[in-house]
């Protein structure tokens, strides 16, 4: 039997919300050039609302910039400083035999369809069978069964039926949707793309040792 590790994406293998402040400054340029709104730092937000950086910011429009393809011309994947990044982890995932690697994402229909865009055009030795969109923006991955999901936030990895939890947290900072998780000591905790290289390959170790 194959060991099923689910991976989450916005936030997980992309910055998504970098992406997210690079369309919203796009879309608002003149205000943003007169002074009109304040000046967004994507690295600052730690509300799901994003209200922290962009005090404005309706739902709607929240809405509308996730379910725009200009988001995803400018998304990318996560990195760490030496240039491994997130990429090159599924790349290397994949090689494992013994692992069956699905990219499981949430978001409304347009958001998912981009998603399934971006990932056949990115991750061209993926295959796309393996993405799972998930449908609605509530956090709950409760039909994911596996090993282990990689995730951002803590409402998808608490609901995820999975044997092992990880935290992926690159700005290793206390957020609105992960703050339970830092203080839990039964989620693993990764804060870059090495972390998430060398967590996995010790659980999958590990989950070797037992069974052979
Ligand atoms: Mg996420």
């Amino acid at each position: 039997m194959k060991h099923k590790i689910f991976i989450d994406m916005d936030e997980t293998l992309t910055k998504s919300i970098c992406a997210f402040v690079e369309t919203y400054k796009e879309a608002h340029r003149y205000e943003l050039e007169e002074g009109l709104l304040p000046y967004p730092i994507w690295e600052g937000i730690s509300l799901w609302n994003m209200k922290d950086e962009m005090p404005f910011l309706k739902l709607k429009e929240l809405n509308d910039i996730f379910d725009s393809p200009r988001l995803f011309d400018h998304l990318a994947f996560y990195s760490d400083t030496n240039g491994v990044t997130m990429k090159d982890f599924i790349r290397e995932l994949l090689d494992e035999n013994d692992v069956d690697v699905k990219i499981a994402s949430k978001g409304n229909m347009q958001n998912l369809y981009y998603k399934h865009k971006f990932i056949k055009q990115k991750l061209p030795f993926f295959s796309i069978d393996n993405f799972i969109p998930m449908m609605g923006t509530k956090m709950d991955k409760s039909e994911l069964e596996g090993l282990m999901l990689l995730d951002d936030n803590q409402g998808n990895l608490y609901s995820a039926n999975v044997k092992y939890r990880v935290l992926v947290n690159f700005s290793g900072k206390k957020k609105e949707w992960n703050s339970k998780a830092m203080d839990d000591p039964t989620i693993y905790k990764c804060f870059s793309v090495n972390d998430v290289i060398n967590t996995v390959k010790e659980l999958l170790d590990f989950e070797r040792s037992v069974v052979s």
